[in-house]
């Protein structure tokens, strides 16, 4: 076996280069392509077909403000450890699409494209909605894990106009008796005020259509809410369960997972309560690791699919593989 050291593997590449050189190219240059393949990806829960769709990324500068609860050299060290770029956190966007046969459910909405101005690499959900075949006609259901901007403006677009005609929204009754109660936005400090306005944007005008839910209600068949209060005060995950298989939607119960699946204690400055947050995602990963069950996490690596194992200290993510076929 040879040696393959720093050295060696740096001497190859020089080599490579002066061969590249010295020879006559055997056809033209390709040009690089430049653009990514559709993100979507199909898995199944028992006779349920899911669809995860991504809506691109937000690369979040961060400091030491981001973790309340641990020490900055601790958080860096972290992202080190999983070849993240310092101080800058990528959060992608992947909602799930369940299709049970005789509903379509959508489970959050995406961006919407209307966060691009702080997340330019975000909004690439439309496309890649269509290009899984999915018409926003068809969907029949649609199920909000709270009212965070990257979750709900989908259901509108920028023009303020229905995304999915015929869909029933679902939300869950605690998000909307937080963030719609009026009082509370006047005494909010300004840095929360837009996301209480972005709420009435999407919801004032359709509420009579909004139908809010109570944990532990069944939206679709096989689809049961379960309250994971923390990140937002009403902050729901969805329990899918077909033919024997079951796995559990956690929504932003953790955000990145190299952060926060291995650090559950550690409460970051968008969990409305920090350490609520971090019993709710310390109970569900400890669920969701001993029952051996397949999650979904919005904000986990694409296609924001994998189980949970018990880690050194905390959990990690073990993120699915992708496979061929369904
Ligand atoms: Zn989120």
């Amino acid at each position: 076996m040879p040696t393959i050291s720093r050295r060696s593997l740096l001497a190859a590449g020089v080599t490579g280069a002066a061969l590249a050189a010295t020879r006559a190219p055997s056809r033209a240059a390709a040009p690089a392509a430049g653009t990514q393949a559709a993100g979507f990806y199909r898995y199944r829960i028992g006779r349920y077909e899911l669809t995860a769709l991504n809506d691109g990324v937000w690369n979040r500068q961060i400091d030491a403000g981001f973790i309340a609860n641990a020490p900055f050299a601790q958080v860096q060290q972290a992202m080190a450890d999983a070849f993240m770029p310092p101080g800058r956190l990528a959060i992608p966007f992947t909602s799930l699409a369940v299709n049970t046969g005789p509903k379509l459910v959508l489970i959050d909405t995406g961006t919407g494209g209307q966060l691009q101005p702080v997340a330019p690499q975000s909004g690439t959900w439309s496309n890649n909605l269509a290009a899984a075949g999915i018409a926003p006609a068809s969907v029949d259901i649609i199920l909000i894990s709270h009212f965070h901007p990257d979750h709900i403006n989908g259901i509108k677009t920028k023009d303020g106009q229905l995304t999915f005609p015929n869909a029933a929204i679902h939300v869950p009754a605690a998000e909307w008796a937080y963030w719609m109660d009026d009082a509370r936005m006047n005494a909010a400090p300004e840095p929360a005020k837009p996301a209480f306005r972005n709420a009435r944007r999407i919801f004032s005008d359709i509420a009579r259509d909004v139908s809010r839910f109570a944990p532990g209600a069944e939206l679709a068949p096989g689809i049961i809410a379960i309250a994971a209060p923390g990140h937002t005060p009403g902050h729901t995950v969805f329990a899918i369960a077909s033919d024997g298989q079951s796995m559990l939607a956690l929504g932003d119960t953790t955000n990145n997972p190299w952060l926060f699946v291995r650090n559950p204690d550690w409460q970051a400055a968008f969990d409305i309560d920090g350490p609520m947050a971090a019993a709710t995602r310390k109970a569900l990963l400890a669920r969701a690791a001993a029952d051996r069950m397949l999650v979904h996490g919005y904000h986990f690596p694409f296609p924001a699919a994998g189980h949970i194992t018990r880690g050194a200290r905390g959990y990690d993510l073990v993120p699915a593989m992708w496979q061929a076929t369904l």
